[in-house]
């Protein structure tokens, strides 16, 4: 059945931004501290008289997103007051960016973005400790960014691999940790849905066009892992299309996503949008960007590494890896960084022989090759270990994913598979080995006699012992059966405990049989 309703998405993001210090006070940004109440002062606690004075290393930070999105970075712009009183802002105002943010536009994850501005967080409250609430002040006046998106997101997992990226993004800017489940990153989704009228599809369109007029929006808070994102947007997209099935109107509104019931819950209705009687702050002063020599784009470009989707396209272009394996070293950086190192050692180990190059060896099969161990076997290793104790994949240490394999013995590991000197069940005892206790691979497979063998004297006077021993089945070959080949070259995988090359048995087989 075609949909009935088009849902639209617009998400409001959030993400506490990796600093030294706080956005308006040399207070310490410690997202960590668990002691509640030490990294206060009195400008972030809000104090009457006291002085903010802007964190030029945020600043720095926010332009880079905006630089990295494509957007357009603010020439003039200033720190506006928000208004409202709640006890996790007792100064009765946040200080944010409202008519000048400091990014307009962009584009991520094929997301339109509307802005990206500059705020300070508030501090956090805690309800249950009992018949009272207590206040920690020690996220107060923690850098924040806003980015808002265009209502362009048309399904729940649109919208949580927009969230992904963003914060793979920031991640790589190293701006910010956005952890989620800390709370370092927080992501509000604006949920609408419209009729789909008949002509939507007679015009041959799927969905109606961006001009149609957008449904009631619900704002849906508390979103803190990929998978509520996910869940409440689909949940509210069904919620709306029953309300509009039963011929109801949706309320806007702001909802809450409850974890336990898996539904979303509302919070406020919001009749008109609130008056925050936003002005600038008078004490701070007003920012020209291009006249600040550390803010200028020039500057900050230099201090811009690869981006996730810079190093997606050149995974593809110059290794021809399948998007899977790209994606899992683009997520990974280590891993990435692990195969990179492997491929330029790769470079490095004996060039390719004719009789290799014949049965179709190239160095880019060796690459993808390698790219396979590293996603399956060695990824299979690494999990096993963690599973024996160790910590969880992300916060572990690159030693602890890689045990003793350095990027050379491996890189040699994938040149021997391709030149046939070991099995791949071979392969697989000596990198368990090679994880665990280090050490060339040559001289493991040589210490445990895994080494094919591959001399074609010593070969043949197995074969030749073997077809001496069934004079039938040479017989049934000679007359045609194909078959007695394969029975030959099991024999010989038999007396050699399967050390033989079958290829290279094959081809002594078919020399002898003549
Ligand atoms: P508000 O003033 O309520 O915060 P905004 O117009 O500033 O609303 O938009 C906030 C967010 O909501 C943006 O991400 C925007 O893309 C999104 N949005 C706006 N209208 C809709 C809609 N009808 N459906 C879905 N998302 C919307
Ligand atoms: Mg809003």
């Amino acid at each position: 059945m075609e949909p009935k309703y088009y849902p639209t998405i617009g998400l409001e993001i959030h993400a506490e931004l990796a600093t030294k210090t706080k956005m308006f006070c040399d207070s310490k940004n410690d997202p960590n501290e668990k002691e509640p109440n030490v990294n206060i002062c009195p400008i972030c606690l809000g104090h009457p008289g006291t002085l903010p004075v802007i964190n030029k290393e945020a600043v720095k930070h926010v332009i880079k997103v905006g630089i990295a999105v494509g957007g357009e970075i603010a020439d003039f712009t200033e720190f506006d007051r928000k208004n409202y009183f709640y006890p996790d802002i007792p100064k009765s105002y946040q200080i944010s960016q409202y008519k000048y943010p400091l990014v307009k536009g962009g584009t991520l994850d094929g997301v339109k973005l509307t802005r990206i501005h500059l705020e300070e967080d508030t501090a956090t409250s805690k309800h249950d400790q009992g018949d009272f609430s207590l206040i920690d002040f020690n996220r107060a006046g923690v850098p924040l960014m806003e980015l808002v998106t265009e209502p362009v997101i048309h399904s729940a997992e649109e919208a949580s691999s927009f969230a992904k990226e963003l914060q793979l993004l920031l991640q790589y800017l190293g701006v910010a940790e956005a952890n989620m489940e800390k709370g370092e990153m927080r992501v509000e989704a604006n949920i609408s849905i419209s009729p789909i009228s008949k002509s939507d599809f007679d015009i041959g369109k799927k969905y109606r066009s961006q001009t149609s007029i957008l449904g009631t929006k619900v704002e849906v808070k508390n979103l803190n892992s990929f998978k509520s994102v996910e869940k409440a947007i689909a949940y509210e997209i069904n919620r709306m299309a029953e309300i509009l099935e039963k011929g109801e109107k949706v309320i806007q509104e702001t909802r809450g996503w409850d974890e336990i019931k898996q539904k979303t819950f509302s919070q406020r209705e919001k009749e008109e949008s609130h008056d925050y009687r936003y002005f600038p702050d008078p004490d701070l002063p007003k920012l020209y960007i291009s006249e600040v020599p550390e803010f200028k784009k020039e500057v900050l470009e230099k201090e811009i590494p690869e981006l996730p989707s810079q190093k997606r396209e050149r995974y593809k272009k110059d290794f021809g890896l399948k998007n899977e394996d790209v994606e899992m070293y683009v997520r990974g950086k280590e891993w990435g960084k692990f195969f990179e190192e492997v491929v330029s050692k790769l470079a490095e180990v004996r060039p390719l022989q004719e009789q290799e190059k014949s049965r179709g060896l190239t160095s880019a099969s060796l690459v993808v090759l390698a790219s396979n161990y590293v996603t399956s076997d060695l990824v299979g290793i690494s999990k096993n270990s963690a599973e024996r104790g160790l910590p969880a994949a992300p916060a572990r240490q690159a030693s602890e994913i890689f045990g003793k394999i350095s990027a050379e013995n491996f890189a040699e590991l994938i040149r021997m598979i391709g030149a046939r000197a070991i099995s791949s069940r071979a392969a697989k005892d000596i990198l368990a080995i090679m994880h665990k206790e280090g050490g060339d691979p040559q001289k493991i497979a040589a210490s445990k006699n895994l080494l094919q063998k591959q001399d074609a004297a010593e070969l043949k006077i197995i074969v030749q012992n073997i077809i001496a021993s069934s004079p039938q089945v040479v017989a049934d070959y000679k007359g045609g059966k194909e078959t007695a080949l394969q029975f030959f070259v099991g024999q010989a995988m038999k007396e050699t405990k399967g050390a033989a090359n079958p290829e290279k048995l094959r081809e002594i087989l078919l020399e002898l049989l003549q």
